[in-house]
């Protein structure tokens, strides 16, 4: 049976001002490499014939309305007027088996209006690091985009060399970013605003009222992600206004990575030269983005100075949001289930010590959960007088800390994505060799089970990954 998308499609019918239709431009032999067919079954999408051709931009799918959407972006601080969607296609959206409505696109599928002097294209080294990375922050239960499949061609595209194209189907509670709103801003179109707007609430936030209601709702999913990212030591890498999603979902794997050893000055992105978007820095970024949004929203007010003076105490509520909601986040992966006065200054010791000795964030949480964490340190003394001021809280706790282990349990992945593993993974995946890549899928679709132990090491210095590439 040839594959069926139940497609149902909203945003093409915004109007001609947000998109550009546009086919995807076909790519020779396809191979069809991986294929989340758990995810296709929530799409409500059925069949297994033809998914190739759909999924590498060939044949366009019964119900699709392929366009590329029109975005701006402050691209490392820096206005860009005109970005959009240079080289992914909005195939259209469907109703998943939970009742939300997500978009299907490919990445990588060639040429837009938006373009600029890029290919359109994708290599295979960046599809499946986002592949990997993005399923494996669904399974830690961080909202993101999703991986639905990866084609590979034998068509070659030049980045640092020749490299064989690919294609990423990505899907999206929406694409809609900062930078949408920006372009209609800058533009003056305030009934473009308004449109999108309204579109935004009915789509991701039904309760919210008007653009302020908007703003507030937008802050906190971005104050719970971000505090989410810093969680698991998550670093973006690319924290542009255009890489920033209405969704509250992680949006754009490009030069990402989770830090091995903890210091919060941690960036890997080749092109981030001064760690703008360093992991230490991505709490302040976040509010600087949101606050890009507020100053697009309330051009569509009509007392702008009432709508700024409310869209300002917004923003600057949200270092403080983002601090409670890290704080918690940081108090579970120590057991702790209500934080209280004191538990910052533990968390930060802790965090402290890491910083000092370079201990793996990963793997120090991993001892703490389930082993000797002093082993996670190479000198540790002054962790056993941390330890022993930890294990006195856990007994102040309600129920003495027994609920400790359990909560640290789901708090603490024993397996994250690193950086190392996915360069080896993509090397091999050069090489026609898919092994890895299955491999990595499989142990961090459980990440905080222990399937494959060999996964949990981190590097080597030799193996240690010093820069990222956004691979466009
Ligand atoms: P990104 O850094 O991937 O978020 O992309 C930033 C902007 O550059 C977006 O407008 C992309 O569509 C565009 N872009 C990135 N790579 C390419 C490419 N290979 N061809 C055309 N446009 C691209
Ligand atoms: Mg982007």
């Amino acid at each position: 049976m040839t594959l069926q998308i139940p497609f149902d499609n909203s945003f093409a019918a915004l109007g001609d001002g947000f998109f550009t239709r546009v086919h995807p431009t076909p790519l020779p032999d396809p191979e069809l490499l991986i294929y989340n067919k758990s995810l296709a079954d929530d799409l409500n999408i059925s069949g297994d014939q033809g998914a190739v051709d759909i999924f590498a931009g060939n044949q366009i799918p019964q119900g699709a309305d392929p366009l590329a959407q029109l975005y701006a972006g402050h691209q490392f601080g820096t206005y860009n007027p005109r970005l959009g969607d240079g080289r992914a296609i909005l195939l259209g959206e469907v109703t998943d088996k939970s009742g939300i409505r997500r978009d299907i696109q490919l990445k990588g599928a060639g040429q837009t209006p938006y373009s600029r002097a890029g290919d359109g294209r994708a290599w295979l080294g960046p599809v499946l690091r986002e592949y990997v990375v993005s399923e494996a922050m669904h399974a830690l239960g961080i909202p993101t985009t999703r991986a639905l499949a990866a084609v590979r061609s034998p068509q070659v595209i030049f980045r640092e060399g020749p490299l064989p194209a690919a294609v990423l189907t990505r899907v999206a509670a929406s694409h809609l970013r900062v930078g949408s709103f920006s372009v209609f801003a800058y533009q003056g179109d305030r009934a473009a605003l308004r449109q999108l707007t309204d579109y935004a609430i009915a789509r991701h936030y039904p309760g919210a009222q008007g653009p302020l209601g908007l703003l507030q709702a937008v802050c906190d999913a971005q104050a719970r992600l971000i505090a989410a990212w810093m969680a698991v030591g998550f670093i973006h890498g690319v924290m542009n206004t255009d890489n920033c999603a209405i969704s509250g979902e992680t949006i754009d794997y490009g030069p990402c990575a989770f830090m091995d050893a903890y210091h919060p000055a941690t960036a890997f992105s080749a092109i981030d030269r001064m760690g703008r978007y360093a992991y230490g820095n991505q709490p302040s970024i976040a509010v600087w983005n949101m606050a890009q949004f507020a100053t697009a929203l309330i051009q569509q007010c009509d007392d702008r100075q009432a709508a700024a003076d409310a869209a300002t105490q917004i923003v600057h509520a949200m270092p403080d949001q983002i601090k409670a909601a890290t704080l918690d986040r940081f108090a579970a992966k120590l057991g702790l289930e209500a934080p209280q006065p004191g538990d910052q200054a533990l968390v930060d010791d802790l965090l402290t010590l890491m910083q000092t000795q370079r201990a793996d964030f990963t793997t120090v949480f991993d001892a703490l959960t389930h082993g000797d964490v002093t082993q996670a340190f190479s000198d540790p003394a002054p962790v056993a007088a941390w330890h022993a001021r930890w294990q006195a809280r856990l007994r102040q706790g309600a129920d003495g800390g027994a609920g400790a282990k359990a909560l640290m349990q789901r708090s603490n992945p024993r397996v994250i994505p690193r950086n190392h593993q996915i360069e080896t993974m993509i090397a091999a995946a050069l090489q026609g060799d898919y092994a890895p890549l299955h491999r990595l899928m499989a142990a961090l679709g459980s990440p905080f089970a222990c399937t494959d132990p060999a996964l949990r090491q981190p590097p080597t210095p030799a193996e240690e990954v010093q820069a990222t590439f956004c691979g466009t």
